[in-house]
């Protein structure tokens, strides 16, 4: 799991004194920011060696994550690609720049869907242009099948990204709807039905096995010329075996370099799951991971989250490459020191709790890069691994990412966003001054102790909230973040530094749940991505159940909405209260309670205030969401090949990143 930024609280950290460039260009509704890795010099050759092997394990993956978005977007990157370097028309023509830009969303979104609302882009240049362009481009270096010309590539792909009704949606959520049948994410072959999947899946889970495995997380599901359905297992010499065969060379590269013997275990396991796909060393692999809490090199590389999947079982390919900020995990350390404190003393119903907190590890640490799912779109937050059984028995490892939080702040100041939607100078003066803290502080919550909270009832099956679930369990964490953010415990602990903190946290959050969050959604649409539905229906259940009382209020100021918060300690209540129920749910496997409270708060957005929202978001000229560019390793050798030193640099163009990208880590065919 893991927490997204919510990019929008108008943080107003201290200024920038360094003279670190964290934004960077924008195009559509993306910014694109950098991250500057603090401390690299200062760590041993040792680990920067380690760390250059592991990025370049990192980076191999890339083309996978594009082929589990679409089938097509293989061959679109790579047609867009040849146009935007190889084109010798005029480059300054309006169709050429708006190619430029749907190049750049495709690069960002690894495929022709956003990457958050998954809808598909709406190319703004033509057809004809297209189809000219790529023929007066040397046709070998487009991705044509044995014996295709130009003009059948053409045929066969271009619905695929001119024609609105093809592929709509790379994830479709909607109730009622065959989930697979109307999602165009590649991890079911076309034609299977969601009921078939289901059903595949239902026969095949073993009755009572106190220790699943995550059955199907890392395969697409076909159907043979008999029509039977099967698994195509990622795995060296499976599907995608090209790919994963070059990022086992590099973590074998790596091994030799990691920080401790337990460390090389941890590798070895993962290059035993890649070579075999068995899900059994997978769970091994995991459990040796997150006992590995000493290194201080670190890194995630693999299938991991499952938010890709409307059945939310196969997980796409990502990894991060980190080490320790030794200074800021002190803080998470003694969150996850009180873990039983923070579970005993939680309103959930006994029955619900954890008797004994296992192995809540928590760091802070920074990125040294981003790969797969994880770039340049990004989260500042994992908790994992994602098994019930491993976080139950083993617990689970849970980090924050510093200089990521820390480039948004940066990146945020003076965006203008606290002028135009917070309430009043006192509540500014109240989020200028402990927001960024406490933004932290709550990320902290969610990822050390909100996931690994809970347990289900014996004989509760984890996979009962379906399409549900995503939600329902980041609902939980980010609930156990707000109920105790605002805990004299947190005071006692020095974590904050008193009682009025925590309300700079609680109006920004029912502030990006009830509105600002909506800056991110079409007109007309609704609310589909896990962690939006989750802020929206906290904020709304609240906002909601606090009428009667009149704890929170939309209140309109010369013709403007705002939130206005009348009463902060009941909000606390209400929000303890919808985590003891949220917890049930997640507990008991109610479904149907799960479907309720999402598609009643979640989900729906109210058409004038969304109007209302987009339109003064407009005049502030900010860009939705961000994704960062990473830096660039460049190593020294010895005569004997040895690396000798490790240089990090910050200059690389967006473009440039990922064309080189798509050249180095060229590593799938066209059509996987
Ligand atoms: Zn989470």
């Amino acid at each position: 799991m893991f927490t997204a930024a919510a990019t929008l609280c108008p943080t107003t950290a201290t200024a920038q004194t360094d003279d670190f460039k964290y934004t960077d260009e924008q195009f559509a509704d993306i910014q694109m920011l950098r991250y500057k890795v603090e401390g690299f010099e200062q760590l041993t050759l040792k680990e920067k060696t380690f760390i250059y092997y592991l990025s370049e394990a990192a980076l191999q993956g890339r083309d996978i994550l594009f082929d589990q978005n679409g089938r097509y977007n293989l061959r679109i990157r790579r047609m867009l690609e040849t146009i935007y370097t190889d084109f010798s028309g005029d480059r300054n023509s309006e169709e050429f720049r708006a190619l430029t830009t749907y190049l750049k969303r495709v690069w960002f979104s690894a495929g022709i869907h956003h990457h958050y609302g998954c809808e598909k882009f709406e190319p703004e240049f033509s057809a004809d242009f297209f189809r000219a362009a790529l023929k007066s481009v040397d046709a070998s270096k487009l991705p044509l099948t044995p014996g295709q010309t130009v003009d059948a590539l053409c045929d066969e792909v271009f619905p695929v990204i001119f024609d609105p009704a093809v592929m709509p949606m790379r994830v479709n959520q909607k109730d009622g709807d065959d989930l697979l049948l109307t999602s165009a994410c590649n991890y079911y072959a076309p034609g299977i039905t969601q009921q078939e999947a289901e059903k595949f899946y239902a026969e095949r889970k073993p009755a009572g096995d106190p220790r699943p495995v995550m059955m199907g997380m890392n395969s697409r599901l076909v159907r043979d010329e008999f029509g039977n359905l099967s698994e195509c297992v990622w795995r060296v010499g499976g599907l995608y075996g090209t790919a994963i065969e070059r990022v086992v060379f590099y973590l074998e590269k790596a091994r030799p370099f990691a920080c401790t013997a337990e460390q090389q275990t941890v590798i070895d396991r993962l290059i035993e799951y890649y070579r075999t796909g068995d899900l059994r060393t997978f769970d091994n692999y995991c459990i040796h991971w997150l006992k590995d809490t000493e290194s201080s090199v670190d890194f995630v590389n693999g299938f991991t989250e499952s938010y890709g999947d409307p059945l939310g079982m196969k997980a796409s390919w990502e990894s991060l490459v980190n080490f320790k900020d030794v200074a800021a995990t002190a803080r998470a350390e003694k969150l996850s020191a009180n873990a039983q404190w923070f579970e005993d003393n939680s309103p959930v119903d006994p029955r619900f709790k954890k008797e004994e907190c296992k192995g809540v590890s928590a760091k802070v640490i920074t990125a040294a890069i981003l790969g797969g799912d994880l770039y340049p779109s990004t989260a500042i937050g994992i908790n994992l691994p994602n098994s019930d059984w491993v976080r139950r028995e083993f617990g689970s490892k849970s980090v924050t990412i510093s200089n990521l939080t820390g480039a948004y702040a940066k990146a945020a100041q003076g965006s203008g966003m606290d002028k135009e939607f917070v309430i009043d100078n006192a509540t500014r003066t109240l989020i200028a001054t402990y927001g960024s803290a406490c933004d932290d502080l709550h990320t902290d919550l969610h990822e050390c102790l909100g996931h690994g909270s809970g347990r289900l009832l014996p004989g509760t099956d984890p996979d009962t909230l379906k399409a549900y679930g995503s939600t329902i369990e980041e609902a939980r964490a980010d609930l156990f973040g707000l109920y105790y953010v605002a805990d004299p415990k947190l005071v006692e602990l020095g974590l904050t530094p008193n009682l009025e903190a925590y309300k700079s946290q609680y109006y920004t959050y029912m502030m990006n749940g009830l509105m600002t969050q909506l800056v991110r959604i079409k007109p007309g649409f609704t609310i589909e991505e896990a962690h939006m539905r989750n802020r929206a229906l906290i904020a709304r259940w609240a906002l909601e159940h606090g009428k009667k009382d009149n704890v929170v209020e939309l209140v309109k100021r010369k013709g403007k909405t705002y939130v206005r918060i009348n009463d902060y300690e009941a909000l606390r209540t209400l929000f303890g209260k919808l985590l003891a129920e949220i917890q049930r749910i997640k507990s008991e496997g109610d479904y149907e309670a799960a479907r309720n409270l999402v598609e009643t708060y979640g989900v729906q957005v109210d058409a004038a205030l969304h109007k209302e929202i987009l339109t003064r978001y407009e005049k502030l000229n900010l860009s939705p969401y961000k994704g960062f560019i990473n830096p660039v390793y460049t190593v020294t050798k010895d005569a004997n090949g040895n690396i000798t030193d490790v240089r990090i640099d910050y200059t690389e163009a967006y473009d440039a990143q990922m064309l080189r990208y798509s050249r180095d880590y060229n590593t799938l065919p066209d059509v996987n």
